[in-house]
């Protein structure tokens, strides 16, 4: 079933919730109205009975006043004042003394006359006399505690049901009228409120892949809309961001395979140039060899990043023993740095296992142990060390309890964290390039990188892994002094 529009919605809404609300008042209305009128009929009834009664109680000779009529004329009316009133005697039948109007006798139910014999007063009404019904008053009246007469008064009920004729037709008829004007305003005003969304969906339509940097109108208003105004436009600047990335990334690795590819063909075009001996084939082939390696590793780092962006890296998961893996990796590094005159040593180490994957946690250690190695001077050393923290960022005394020194939270004591730190005394990292070196393709001396064969991904690989295992990685330098990276990794349970 096709939904409605939230206009048509919000219209209906109204509508009938004013329809409910009008019926109901009318009703209410309608109610007292009929209550008013019934009372108002009883009340005259009565006073007319009363009048009568006290007439009927006079002397003989007063019986008949002759301005009888004239008062009854007064309550009912020319044409009802002569007709709705009569005497009984006690037992109910007319009394021949009292004058009696022209018509049809009123109507004498036994329980009126039982009542009046009581000396109490009925009230009736009484269909069967014409169009409208009659109400009838049966009233004693009594002399000296005696009754000595029943009178009887009636009265149409023409003036009660005119009355609620015309309430109930003008009801039906403003209801209605109510309803589809106060509809008709409830659209236009759904309309109005609704405009800004329909301009917001054709200018989000508008805005294409190429069209990112677009933002939505109507974003500093502080309503609804405006919040989500607000909300689209943050979200257009992630896409932004990211798809900027995306075109960053690709000519990146662009222009990174394209530098060893020129390399190569030179190479390859030089030795081809005239006949040489198998020697010097060798060493060309040697060198071809070498830039292969260094761009399948550069293509392997690609795929990888590209594969974690798209959430498609499968990670091993299993118990890795994190103290085994740094001593593997330093012994690798001890081999790389003995070429260079660099020492790398192990200063400080606990039994610590964490879950996860153990050839991507060797890769990022790899890379630090490497990067340690590539910028530090021969002479230096690099040193690492594993140990037991209870924080991710560090530990902070806030008011007597320790804090989480990022974040300000109080320390979790249940989860503890494995930090291993690779420190080096090489040439430092400069302060403004501290927030960029986790980028992509991002290096402090691009010539002195690539030279030792870097193309700027090792560390944002380490970043991408740390984090796959719910850690963090971070940074500390200080320029011709050294670094110190931190790698933190959540344990996998507490370990006694
Ligand atoms: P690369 O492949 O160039 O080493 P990385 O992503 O590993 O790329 O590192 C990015 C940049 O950070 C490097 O180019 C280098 O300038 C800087 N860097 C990384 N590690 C160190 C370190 N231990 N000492 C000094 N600079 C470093």
């Amino acid at each position: 079933m096709k939904r409605l529009s939230i206009r048509a919605r919000l219209t209906l809404w109204y509508t009938g919730i004013l329809a409910t609300t009008l019926i109901l008042l009318g009703g209410v209305a309608y109610g007292l109205l009929m209550r008013g009128l019934w009372h108002d009929v009883d009340a005259t009834l009565e006073s007319v009975a009363k009048t009568l009664a006290q007439t009927a109680r006079r002397p003989a000779a007063e019986l008949f006043p002759s301005d009888l009529d004239e008062v009854l004329r007064r309550f009912f009316g020319p044409s009802l004042a002569d007709k709705f009133y009569q005497f009984l005697d006690p037992r109910g039948r007319l009394d021949p003394r009292w004058p009696q109007f022209r018509g049809e006798p009123l109507h004498v139910s036994p329980e009126a006359l039982r009542n009046a014999a009581q000396g109490t007063a009925t009230f009736e009404t009484v269909t069967d006399r014409g169009q409208y019904p009659v109400r009838i008053l049966t009233m004693p009246v009594m002399l000296r505690g005696q009754v000595v007469n029943v009178l009887q008064v009636g009265m149409s009920l023409e003036g009660l049901f005119m009355a609620r004729q015309h309430f109930l037709w003008s009801l039906a008829a403003l209801v209605p009228l109510a309803l589809v004007l106060a509809g008709s305003g409830g659209w236009l005003l759904a309309r109005r409120a609704l405009r800004p969304v329909d301009q917001m969906t054709m200018a989000a339509r508008r805005i294409g892949a190429e069209h990112l940097a677009q933002r939505l109108e109507g974003a500093e208003a502080d309503d609804e809309l405006g919040r989500l105004a607000r909300t689209l436009n943050e979200m257009l600047a992630r896409l932004e961001a990211a798809f900027a990335q995306v075109r960053r990334f690709s000519a990146d690795a662009s222009h990174e395979l394209k530098t060893p590819l020129t390399v190569l063909r030179g190479e390859i075009e030089v030795a081809l140039r005239s006949p040489r001996d198998p020697a010097e084939y060798r060493r060309v082939l040697e060198s071809v060899l070498e830039e292969v390696a260094s761009m399948a590793r550069l293509v392997d780092d690609l795929l990888l990043l590209s594969r974690a962006d798209a959430g498609a890296l499968r990670w091993e998961t299993g118990a890795v023993e994190l103290d085994r893996l740094v001593e593997e990796v330093a012994k690798e590094g001890e081999i790389l740095g003995r070429g260079k005159q660099v020492r790398v040593t192990i200063e400080g180490m606990e039994p610590l296992i964490v879950q996860g994957d153990g050839q991507r946690l060797k890769q990022l250690l790899r890379d630090l142990v490497d990067n340690g190695v590539k910028y530090t001077p021969a002479g230096g050393r690099v040193a690492l060390s594993l140990r037991r923290v209870e924080s991710s960022n560090g530990r902070k005394v806030a008011s007597g309890k320790p804090v989480d020194q990022l974040t300000s939270r109080p320390i979790d004591p249940s989860v503890e964290w494995a930090e291993i730190e690779v420190r080096d005394t090489g040439i430092g990292i400069p302060a403004e390039a501290l927030p960029r070196i986790f980028e992509r393709f991002y290096r402090v001396d691009p010539a002195r990188s690539r030279e030792a064969g870097g193309a700027g991904l090792g560390l944002c690989i380490a970043k991408t892994i740390a984090e796959a295992h719910g850690g963090r990685i971070e940074v500390q330098s200080t320029p011709g002094s050294g670094s110190a990276f931190t790698v933190r990794l959540p344990l996998a349970a507490r370990q006694a």
